[in-house]
């Protein structure tokens, strides 16, 4: 409930002070002074009252400024403190890209214009003064090939298909080229058409660098730089493809040192590991840019010749490498001499697959170590019989040996002049009870792994001899027979006591056995073998060089040598009188044979035309199937008579 004076006093409260000082003076008017004083008393009261309202009202907005006030001051601070932070924000970027050496640019459309950031400006290579220059011009900075990149990249960017991502080179001070990357992005207008394209460009020529270098270790052989097998594996795979196509050969050359473990174990592995990058280094340069060498592993090098015609060029470049070690190996202080022996395989006869050829390159450089160092030898099937057959074999052919399961069949040597018969060549055969009649490209090399090879050539030396004395016990006309020695028989010292022995033991006289050995067997080791050449000689046993072209031999040596016969190996003969490059050969030994005073012979003779060619060239003699094949002793003893 509300009172009406209280009531009555609020509006008066809010009316209008002059109006209602009117009212009361009106009323005042018809008062008296004490009336009039105490209606007096009470509009001073009321002013008092509208005072301490007023006053309040004043105290309540004040404070609400003072709360205005100090929220705006706060809002002053966040202001600041945000612009601040903005500021030291920048400033890190400006600095985060200084220290990571990232250039800034910004691309106009409008007027083709960039303008750039110092380190910008330093990648490129430009003038500080050029801060604003053309695209065209800025494009004269990068390398010829890479404008086209930066270009086209920039059209896509502009036209939405596609980023602003590359990479570049410049042109250094020094003219050599460095790196760039550029990564930048268009900044679209409202209609949503580019005004501006923003990109950052630091130099990634270090990072380039490291991945050269790391693609490179991924395929080559840390100490000598040579490609690993990963990589060399690619190059026999692309060479066996083009063979495939081109219907070439392919040659696998496994190259083993010899005695590496003695330059290792007296010098140190680190004399070692420079031997291994000379060896490196000198193959290298045997082969031609087509082939690759490659670290096997060790002391083993491979290298694959592509786009072969024939075996024979695999020969010559087994030859160069091991003339690579004619030269001494000058080891810091040390001079080393060595030796290399070597393995070829040939695609596709020897393998198909790359594993194949490794593994019977391997099989042949393992024997042609066996025969002796510094030498080549090509694969041969039976070098990859299982061990275990091998070894059943080598032990049936000893047995062999022993049961007089061997036969020497004799082939006739011709005078081509006058067709007279003058020689014979023994041929070893094996009687093998379930294979029957066993040539020796089957089973010589396997006499070779072992003391085998001695038996044989012991047994052909006494069988020839004792044929020979037979012949002679029924008054034939015997002519000289000629036995082969293997390269490892060379190696006996007691080998021309043998001889002699033999030739007693018989009744022989010297000049009616020749020996037969190749120059792979003279040049193993050209001073040893000169001496028991010499003995040999001085006992009147005449010496001939067999299968002559086919190995490799120093004519130096071949002068030095008391050598009496050259048989020029039949590969020449085959293709005799069409083959020009065949016929010039032939021609060339047989002046070589003239002139060194030695008597040649033509092997492997077929034909009458090869017969009239090698006549028409004074060739001395001749062998082969046309003159007539190997016979059983008895067979021919016919010719004897
Ligand atoms: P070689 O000493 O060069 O012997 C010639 C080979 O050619 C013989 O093969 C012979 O049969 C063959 N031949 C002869 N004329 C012709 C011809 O007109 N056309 C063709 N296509 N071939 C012809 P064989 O008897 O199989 O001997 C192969 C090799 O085995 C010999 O080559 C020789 O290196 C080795 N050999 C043979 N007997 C012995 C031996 O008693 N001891 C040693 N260590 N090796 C031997
Ligand atoms: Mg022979
Ligand atoms: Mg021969």
């Amino acid at each position: 409930m509300s009172s009406p004076k209280k009531t009555g006093s609020r509006p008066g409260a809010r009316s209008d002070p002059a109006a209602r000082a009117s009212v009361e003076k009106r009323r005042s008017a018809k008062l008296t002074p004490e009336q009039r004083i105490g209606v007096l008393e009470k509009q001073l009261a009321d002013s008092q009252a509208h005072l301490a309202a007023a006053n309040r009202e004043l105290d309540h907005a004040s404070s609400e400024l003072q709360i205005s006030a100090a929220k705006l001051r706060e809002s002053q601070e966040v202001t600041r403190s945000t612009r601040d932070a903005l500021k030291i924000s920048l400033d890190r970027e400006t600095l985060a890209l200084a220290f990571a050496e990232i250039g800034t640019s910004e691309f106009d459309v409008k007027s083709s214009m960039v303008r750039s950031s110092d380190m910008s400006l330093r990648l490129f290579g430009i003038q500080r003064e050029q801060a604003d220059l053309s695209f065209d011009k800025l494009l004269e900075s990068l390398h010829p090939e890479d404008r086209p990149k930066f270009s086209d990249a920039l059209a896509q960017c502009l036209n939405g298909t596609g980023n602003l991502d590359i990479e570049y080179r410049v042109a250094g001070a020094d003219g050599s080229f460095r790196w760039l990357r550029t990564k930048g992005d268009a900044l679209l207008g409202l209609d949503g058409d580019p005004i501006k394209v923003l990109w950052v460009t630091d130099d990634v020529s270090q990072r380039k660098d490291m991945d050269a270098r790391v693609r490179f270790l991924a395929h080559h052989d840390l100490l000598t730089g040579l490609p690993n097998r990963t990589l060399f594996q690619d190059r026999v795979q692309q060479a066996l493809a083009a063979a495939k196509r081109m219907q070439s050969l392919v040659a696998l050359l496994f190259i083993d040192l010899d005695r590496f473990k003695y330059v290792n174990d007296s010098f140190g592995h680190r004399i070692g590991d420079i031997l291994l990058q000379t060896v490196a280094a000198r193959l290298r340069k045997c082969v031609r840019e087509t082939d690759t060498v490659c670290r096997h592993a060790g002391d083993e090098y491979l290298i694959v010749l592509s786009a072969l015609r024939d075996p024979s060029e695999a020969a010559m470049v087994a030859k160069k490498v091991l003339a690579i070690f004619d030269e001494v190996f000058l080891l810091e202080s040390h001079e080393v001499r060595m030796s290399a022996s070597v393995g070829i395989s040939v695609y596709p006869d020897d393998g198909q697959t790359m594993e194949d050829l490794i593994r019977n390159a391997d099989a042949a450089m393992y024997h042609s170590k066996k025969g002796g160092h510094n030498r080549f030898e090509f694969f041969t099937p039976e070098l990859n019989a299982p061990v275990a057959e091998r070894l059943v074999l080598a032990n049936q052919l000893r047995r062999a040996i022993e049961d007089h399961h061997l036969v020497l069949h004799y082939q006739p040597q011709f005078d081509t002049a006058t067709n007279r018969l003058m020689g014979a060549e023994a041929l070893v055969r094996w009687n093998h009870a379930d294979r029957g009649l066993l040539f020796p490209d089957s089973f010589i090399a396997l006499a070779e792994e072992s003391d085998i090879i001695h038996l044989i050539g012991e047994w052909v030396l006494n069988e020839a001899c004792r044929q020979i004395a037979e012949w002679q016990g029924r008054n034939l006309k015997v002519v000289p027979v000629a036995i082969n020695f293997s390269a490892f028989q060379f190696r006996r010292s007691s080998l021309v006591q043998g001889v002699a022995d033999a030739f007693s033991r018989h009744g022989v006289k010297a000049h009616q056995l020749e020996i037969e050995l190749t120059e792979n067997a003279i040049m193993q080791d050209p001073k040893e073998t000169a001496k028991t050449l010499d003995q040999l000689h001085e006992m009147g046993v005449s010496l001939s060089i067999d299968d002559f072209g086919t190995g490799y031999s120093s004519l130096n040596y071949l002068k030095r040598f008391p050598i009496d016969k050259l048989k020029i190996d039949r590969n020449f003969i085959e293709d005799l009188p069409h083959d020009l490059n065949d016929s010039a050969i032939v021609h060339a030994i047989i002046n070589l044979a003239k002139s060194l005073r030695m008597i040649v012979i033509a092997e492997g003779v077929e034909t009458k035309e090869q017969l009239d060619f090698l006549r028409a060239l004074s060739c001395d003699g001749y062998q082969g199937y046309f003159g007539g094949r190997p016979l059983e002793a008895e067979r021919f003893a016919v010719l004897l008579s």
